[in-house]
This record gives structure tokens, C-alpha cells and sequence, in this order.
């Protein structure tokens, strides 16, 4: 089986409909979404349904469950607060049940799915030390678990101790546990602007972050005439 995992596309159409495109040239199965579906980006919406028609799992991510009122906005920043309340006025109150009644962790016998940490994953906390991978390979019952949030594709792992890479092509070996951030669809950070997700095959147990090109300028110019703070329209330009 081959799954698509993609997440943090934070309302940004143009890289979603890229990276579907780029998933259906990788003969992907099975759909498989990060959260963070809305927030930051202009059509929310749109990719609600898209996500929806495509992906048979689904977790929640932190901007999902804020525009949802399900997740206070004290702790996000004035950008992502102000984006929280304007997607909340764009989408239908069918569609905030919809992302209030996402799940936080999805386990099934071949791996997991969480946005930020597998330990107490409704505080939407990162995974940037070996200490923080290590609270989440603890509780971690498949081979491997994929997660977004930092919007910088990394992965973790454990064997005797705990280590991290950056390569792009992950193979998961038996024994060992993979926390595999696969990094943003809708606003990169690693410097990288293009949109960033993994292809995983069950069969060969590889993972490969793949990496794909999409119209950053429509994007960028959507987020201007929406009136959505101008830094998450220039961001998109420098993958930061
Ligand atoms: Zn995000």
C-alpha cells in the first residue's frame, strides 16, 4: 500500500492541488492528513473539501481545533490569531463541527498520526530536542508515527539511543521506532518554499519526503486581497 501524508496546509489551495496532483503521479492509495488543514491562508474552505473528498484519515491540528473554539488562542501569535478569527468567519458551521470533531490520534497496525506529540497531544507541542522525541517514542505502539506542526520535515529515531535526520529517504527498519515530520504542504519553514509531504510504502517501508513545486505568487496574492496580515503572504516566497 502506498499513503500520501500531508498536513499543515494552513488554507493554501495552490500547494494543496499541487501536492494532489504530485500524489496521484505517485500512485498513492491511501490519503492520510497531518491537521492543520485551515489557518494562515485564503481559502480554507476549498481545502476543507478537498482534504474531505481525498483523505480517509484525518487528525486534528491546532489551528483546526482554534478555529473550531475548541483550542484557546492566548498562546498562538498575533499573526495566527488574527488568521484563527478571520478563517472563522470564512467557513460554514457545518464545516467548524467538522474540524471540532477531529481526532487528535490516529493508530492503526501500520503506523500513527499526530500533529504536535504523542504525550499530551491537546497541548500541541513540538518535537525539537531528543528529550521531546523521546516522550512520544515512548508511548509509540507502531514502527512508525508521522507528524507536521514545525513545518520542517525531520525525522527521529530510535535504536539504542535517539537521533535525527534530514535526508529526504527514510527507511524503516525493523526493531526500531520513526517519528517522521513530514514537514508543510501550505507554508514550508525549513527555507524550502515548495510544498513538502511524504509518500510512504507499506510494502518496502520507505519514506520519502517529496518536495513539489506550485504557484506561490496566486497563493501569496490571495492572502494581500483577503486582508490577512502581509508577512504570511511574503513568508511563502523564503519557505520561513
Ligand atoms: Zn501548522
Amino acid at each position: 500500500m502506498r499513503y500520501g501524508v500531508f498536513g499543515d496546509i494552513h488554507g493554501n489551495l495552490e500547494a494543496l492541488n499541487a501536492v494532489i496532483g504530485d500524489m496521484t503521479a505517485q500512485a498513492v492509495d491511501v490519503h492520510v492528513c497531518t491537521g492543520d488543514i485551515v489557518g494562515y491562508g485564503a481559502n480554507p474552505s476549498e481545502c476543507l473539501s478537498r482534504v474531505r473528498e481525498i483523505a480517509s484519515i484525518v487528525i486534528a491540528g491546532n489551528h483546526d481545533h482554534a478555529v473550531a473554539e475548541k483550542l484557546s488562542i492566548d498562546f498562538f501569535n498575533a499573526y495566527a490569531r488574527e488568521a484563527v478569527i478571520w478563517t472563522r468567519r470564512q467557513i460554514t458551521g457545518e464545516e467548524r463541527d467538522y474540524l471540532y470533531g477531529l481526532p487528535l490520534v490516529h493508530q492503526d497496525e501500520v503506523f500513527t498520526v499526530v500533529h504536535g506529540t504523542l504525550n499530551y497531544p491537546q497541548m500541541f507541542d513540538y518535537i525539537q530536542t531528543s528529550y521531546d522525541a523521546y516522550l512520544s517514542l515512548e508511548l509509540l505502539k507502531t514502527p512508525v508515527c508521522f507528524l507536521g506542526h514545525s513545518h520542517v520535515p525531520v525525522t527521529f529515531y530510535q535504536a539504542d539511543s535517539i537521533d535525527m535526520t534530514l535526508e529526504n529517504v527514510i527507511e524503516i527498519k525493523e526493531g526500531m521506532k520513526y517519528l517522521v515530520n513530514v514537514g508543510s504542504v501550505g507554508q514550508p519553514r525549513d527555507e524550502n518554499p515548495l510544498a513538502s509531504y511524504a509518500v510512504f510504502d507499506s510494502d518496502t517501508m520507505i519514506v520519502e519526503i517529496r518536495r513539489v513545486d506550485y504557484e506561490i505568487e496566486t497563493a501569496s496574492r490571495k492572502i494581500i486581497e483577503a486582508n490577512l496580515p502581509p508577512i504570511l503572504a511574503e513568508r511563502l516566497f523564503y519557505g520561513r
